[in-house]
C-alpha cells in the first residue's frame, strides 16, 4: 500500500504545519506504515483555536438553532455516505475488525441525526416568578454555547468518541478543534474534508490538529482561548489534562477508563452470561473502556462458568481485520500489545491460574489469544488496573453481600453487568455497584438518547442523552426590575 502524506486541517482547508516532524500510521495486522500525519506545533494549534474563535464570532455563531440543525442532518448523511471509507481509515489505524468499524460508524450517524435534533432545545430558556419586590421583578434563565471546544480522543474507538462530543458541541453552538490520537488521526482528517464538500459547515467549525499528546495536545488543553476541553483517554492522562485546563479554568469533561464487574449469580443464565462476557472482554482484544474484565462468580457455578468462558474464547477466530471470516482483528500497536503480555506474566507471577489463553498465536501482528485467570484475588494487579486486552480476571464470591463489596473494591466505576433470573436480586445489585452503567442480563449496549460516563476515577459527566448536550452550554440568569424604583441599598437581598 503506497502511504499518503496528510496536512493538518484548518478553516476549511488542509493547513502545512509549521513544523517538519511528522507521525507514521502503521497498520497493526501488517505493520505497513501506509500514512504520515503532521505532528502540529503550538502554532498550529494557535492557528486552529484562532479559526475556531473567528467561526465561533463569525458565521457558524450567527445560525440559530434550526440552520444548525440542518446541518447536523448534513453531516450525518456525509457520514453515511462514506461509512465504508472512513470504517477502512479506521481499521487501517487501530485493528479494529471491519465488521465492528463498520458498525461503530452507524452509532456515529445515529448520534449525528439524535443531537441534530435536539438543537431547538439550546434555545429554550425558562421564566421564573420572582418573589422579589412584591413580585415586580421577573427573571429568565438562557443557555449559551461555551465557544471553542477542545477535543482530545483515543485510539481504540476513533470517530464515534470525537461525534459524541461533536455533535453536542456544534448542536449548542460551539465551534470544535480535534486532536486525534496519534494512532488513529486520519480518519478525522478525512471527515473533516468530506464535510467541507458535501455540507454547509462553514470554514473554521471544525479542524483538526494531528500530533503526540505533550506536544498538540498539551497545547491545546492549556490554550487560554479553549473555553471547554472533552477528553476520553486513560485516567492518568486525564488526571493531567484535568489540571492544565484548571489553569485557565476551562470546563471539562472527561472519559476515562475502567476495570467493570460482570457479577454473576448462581441463579444466572450461564449461556447467555458467557455470551456476555464473551462481548465484553474478547471482542475488539478487550480495548473498550468498558471491557467487563472482571468476572465474579458464584463459588458453586465457578467451574461450570469457566468452561463455558474457556469454549467460547477458543472458538474466537483472531486474524485480518479485513477478512469476514476473522471475529477479532490484532492489537493496536507494540506497546499496547506488550502491556498486555506483561499483565498475563505479572497475574501468574501472583499466584492466578491460566485457565486459557495467553500470547502463543499463529498470526503475525500483535494477536494475544482470548485469555481467562481464575484464582484472581482481588488485590492483584490483574483485578485493580485496566490491561485494556483481552484478559478476563475470574474471582469468586460465597453470598450477595461479598459479590457486591468485590464489584465495588476498585477505584473505577464505568460500568458493570448483573447476571440472574430474580429481578429483585438484579435491582439491588444495580443500585449498590457503584458505576455510571449497569446492564442486567447483557453488556456494552449503548443509545444516543442514553447517557454514558464514569463514577470515580472514571471520569467527570456525561456524553450522550441530555446530559451530552447539557455538557457544552452554559446558562445565564437575566433579572428584570419592573418595579422603576431601587431603593434602600443598605438592604441589597
Ligand atoms: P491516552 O490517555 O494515552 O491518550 C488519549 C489521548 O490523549 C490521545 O489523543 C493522546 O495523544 C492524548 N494525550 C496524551 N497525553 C496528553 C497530555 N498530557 N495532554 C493532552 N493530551 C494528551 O489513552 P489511549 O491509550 O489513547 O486510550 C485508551 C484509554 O482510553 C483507556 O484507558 C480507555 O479506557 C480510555 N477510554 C475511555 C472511554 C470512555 O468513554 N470512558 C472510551 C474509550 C477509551
Amino acid at each position: 500500500m503506497e502511504s499518503t502524506n496528510y496536512d493538518l486541517f484548518v478553516d476549511g482547508d488542509g493547513l502545512e504545519s509549521t513544523g517538519d516532524d511528522r507521525i507514521p500510521v502503521e497498520y497493526p495486522y501488517d505493520r505497513e506504515v501506509w500514512a504520515t500525519v503532521p505532528d502540529a506545533t503550538g502554532d498550529d494549534v494557535d492557528a486552529a483555536v484562532t479559526a475556531a474563535r473567528e467561526a465561533f464570532d463569525g458565521e457558524w455563531g450567527s445560525f440559530g438553532p434550526s440552520r444548525r440543525r440542518e446541518i447536523l442532518h448534513q453531516i450525518a448523511d456525509t457520514v453515511e455516505s462514506h461509512v465504508d471509507e472512513l470504517a477502512r481509515l479506521e481499521t487501517l489505524g487501530n485493528g479494529r475488525h471491519l465488521r465492528e468499524s463498520t458498525a461503530q460508524l452507524g452509532h456515529v450517524v445515529e448520534f449525528l441525526h439524535f443531537f441534530a435534533r435536539r438543537c431547538e432545545e439550546v434555545a429554550e430558556g425558562r421564566v421564573n416568578a420572582a418573589e422579589q419586590k412584591d413580585g415586580r421583578m421577573f427573571n429568565y434563565v438562557t443557555k449559551e454555547p461555551y465557544g471553542v471546544v477542545g477535543a482530545i480522543t483515543p485510539w481504540n474507538v476513533p470517530l464515534l468518541l470525537s461525534c459524541w462530543k461533536l455533535a453536542p458541541a456544534l448542536a449548542a453552538g460551539n465551534t470544535f478543534v480535534h486532536k486525534p490520537s496519534e494512532v488513529t488521526p486520519v480518519s478525522a482528517l478525512r471527515l473533516a474534508e468530506l464535510l467541507t464538500e458535501h455540507t454547509d459547515l462553514p470554514d473554521g467549525a471544525y479542524n483538526v490538529v494531528t500530533g503526540y499528546g505533550e506536544g498538540a495536545g498539551q497545547a491545546l488543553v492549556g490554550h487560554p482561548d479553549v473555553d471547554k476541553v472533552a477528553f476520553t483517554g486513560s485516567t492518568e492522562t486525564g488526571r493531567a489534562v484535568a489540571a492544565e485546563a484548571g489553569r485557565n479554568l476551562s470546563a471539562v469533561s472527561l472519559e476515562l477508563g475502567g476495570k467493570s464487574p460482570h457479577v454473576i449469580f448462581p441463579s444466572a443464565d450461564l449461556e447467555n452470561a458467557a455470551n456476555g462476557v464473551t462481548k465484553g472482554i474478547f471482542t475488539s482484544m478487550g480495548q473498550v473502556c468498558m471491557a467487563g474484565s472482571r468476572v465474579i462468580v458464584h463459588e458453586d457455578i465457578h467451574d461450570e462458568f469457566v468452561d463455558l468462558l474457556a469454549e467460547r474464547a477458543a472458538d474466537v477466530v483472531l486474524g485480518d481485520p479485513m477478512d469476514p471470516e476473522t471475529h477479532v482483528g490484532p492489537i493496536a500497536f507494540e506497546r499496547q500489545f506488550e502491556t498486555v503480555r506483561d499483565y498475563i506474566d505479572m497475574g501468574r507471577e501472583a499466584g492466578a491460574t491460566l485457565a486459557c489463553g495467553g500470547i502463543e498465536t499463529d498470526e503475525e501482528g500483535y494477536f494475544v489469544q482470548p485469555t481467562v485467570l481464575t484464582d484472581v484475588a482481588s488485590d492483584m494487579r490483574v483485578a485493580q488496573e485496566e490491561i485494556f486486552g483481552p484478559v478476563a480476571s475470574v474471582l469468586t464470591f460465597r453470598d450477595e453481600d461479598e459479590a457486591l463489596a468485590l464489584a465495588n473494591d476498585v477505584d473505577y466505576g464505568l460500568a458493570g453487568a448483573v447476571w440472574t433470573e430474580d429481578m429483585r436480586q438484579a435491582h439491588r445489585a444495580a443500585d449498590e455497584i457503584r458505576a455510571g452503567t449497569i446492564w442486567v442480563n447483557e453488556y456494552r449496549v449503548i443509545a444516543p438518547n442514553v447517557p454514558f460516563g464514569g463514577f470515580e476515577d472514571s471520569g467527570l459527566g456525561r456524553e450522550a442523552g441530555r446530559e451530552g448536550l447539557e455538557a457544552y452550554y452554559q446558562t445565564k440568569s437575566v433579572w428584570m426590575d419592573l418595579s422603576g424604583e431601587v431603593d434602600n441599598p443598605f438592604n441589597p437581598y
